[in-house]
């Protein structure tokens, strides 16, 4: 077989970029192909309006907002990527002028006035919850969250460490522990306490969809969330997480991937059945393989041929985007101390819904508060699938296609829509790309 091109990246967010990086510290060429003036799809900074700078005298650097969260958690997956495509994590941070930083711990507003400050920590936890409700409902919470460890460790190879393929991975084992069956809903009501399963509620809205239709071990989240903490950026712009596509666009540089910046990929050149090039316009990209980091429904419905990929395509079609909170932007007059999180959650009942999510940081001499309303969410390709029961978890494309030469990722992928699992999906898809290319080269 004949290879020309380098691998063609196709989108440069958060899963193109990781995908590209790898791909090239691990030798190969590498073209990323991004429709946008700028990298960091969802997640790249932009200018806020020119009054809110002069009022509050922002400093240029101040003066960017982002609609990605204040606060990250699970951090392993950006520092893998970085020490596996070059300089650590903490030292590419470093040399941006910026570190990461343990946040404070979110803060829950519920209907009925009651606050919450919940803590990750395993034995804070319980603490607080003990003082604040008693030691049955501290309890109760506390074996919720240890079961869901299980889960977690239950999950990390179905996606997220290695490929889901297929139902075959999901074999007795892992449906004890998953309960295909049970919904966050459920696991919601079985915590018996309004507040506890406001916060049960909330992972639903939070992946963009309701609890009814997520299943209950995506509540894997809380378990996450009390293992790995919860962190924030420290340094000129505090609490900007897009901080991590400056670095990230570094780390291309440095890596000499070509970046084409506003070249929309308007078809995937399919020929013997295998991906040999993208086109941009009239012009053709040859490539040895092709990293897709698009929405899905473009992807088979606009990129691919419409002869390929027919199992992915149909379950594509039953798929529907996940809904997007409503993110918007205000500059008040007082500095924050650090950057916070406030959730302000609603009960059910009639015009129930999501709650709403305020990030406060400091911003040049003021605050910039960031609400993201999962009340006013609405269905975005960019945000990934929403969950519709069990079974909408293999009808997400696999990373390696049915085409050959042609991987996927992205926040619709199977190991889930977190930045955190966005980045590992775009590893997993190197991993796809770098091994069928060493096996091509085999051949
Ligand atoms: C407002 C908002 C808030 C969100 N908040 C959260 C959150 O709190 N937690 C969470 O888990 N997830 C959140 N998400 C989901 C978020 O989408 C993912 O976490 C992730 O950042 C997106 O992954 P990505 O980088 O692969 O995709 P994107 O950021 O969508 O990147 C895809 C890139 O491909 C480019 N592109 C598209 N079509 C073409 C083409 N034909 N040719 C070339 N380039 C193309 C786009 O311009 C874009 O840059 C949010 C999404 C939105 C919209």
């Amino acid at each position: 077989m004949k290879f020309a091109g380098p691998v063609v990246v196709v989108g440069g967010g958060l899963a193109g970029m990781a995908a590209a990086a790898r791909l090239a510290k691990a030798g190969h060429s590498v073209e990323l192909v991004e429709a946008a003036d700028r990298l960091g799809g969802c997640w790249a900074p932009y200018p806020l309006d020119p009054y809110q700078r002069e009022r509050f005298e922002l400093p240029p650097s101040g003066a960017l907002a982002d609609d990605a969260p204040s606060i990250l958690g699970f951090p392993a997956p950006f520092r893998d990527l970085f020490r596996k495509s070059g300089r650590p994590f903490d030292a590419e941070l470093q040399r941006l002028g910026y570190s990461l930083v343990p946040a404070s711990p979110a803060r829950h507003v519920f209907p009925d006035g009651a606050t919450l400050l919940l803590p990750t920590d395993r034995g804070e936890q319980y603490a607080v919850l003990r003082q604040s409700y008693g030691v049955g409902v501290a309890e109760r919470w506390r074996s919720l969250v240890d079961r869901l460890d299980n889960v977690w460790q239950t999950v990390r190879p179905l996606g997220l460490e290695a490929e889901l393929r297929g139902r075959s991975q999901l074999d007795s084992r892992v449906r004890r522990t998953l309960q295909p069956r049970r919904s966050i809903e459920q696991l919601a009501r079985e915590v018996d306490h309004p507040h506890l399963a406001a916060i049960i509620r909330s992972v639903a809205y939070r992946l963009g969809s309701t609890p009814r239709r997520t299943p209950a071990w995506c509540a894997v989240e809380l378990s996450v969330a009390r293992t790995f903490g919860r962190w924030t950026i420290n340094g000129p712009d505090v609490g900007r997480s897009s901080v991590l596509v400056d670095a990230l666009a570094g780390r291309l540089a440095q890596r000499r991937v070509r970046v084409r910046l506003g070249a929309r990929v308007n078809g995937v050149v399919v020929e013997d059945g295998r991906a040999t090039g993208v086109l941009v316009g009239s012009e053709r990209i040859d490539a040895a393989a092709v990293v897709c980091t698009v929405d899905p429904w473009q992807l088979y419905d606009a990129l691919l041929p419409p002869t390929t990929a027919r199992a992915e395509r149909r379950a594509v079609h039953r798929l529907h985007p996940a809904l997007a909170p409503r993110v918007s932007h205000r500059v008040l007059p007082q500095q924050c101390a650090e950057v916070t999180e406030t959730v302000h959650h609603r009960f059910p009942g009639r015009g129930a819904g999501g709650p709403r999510v305020e990030y406060a940081r400091p911003y040049g001499a003021g605050t910039l508060l960031s609400s993201h309303d999962y009340a006013a969410a609405t269905p975005t390709a960019s945000a990934g699938a929403a969950w519709d029961g069990f079974a909408s978890w293999l009808r997400r494309p696999p990373i390696s296609s049915e085409v050959t030469g042609v991987f996927v990722a992205g926040p619709f992928s199977r190991g889930g829509s977190q930045p955190s699992q966005t980045v590992l999906s775009g590893a997993l898809a190197s991993y796809g790309a770098h091994d069928y290319l060493n096996q091509a080269l085999r051949l």
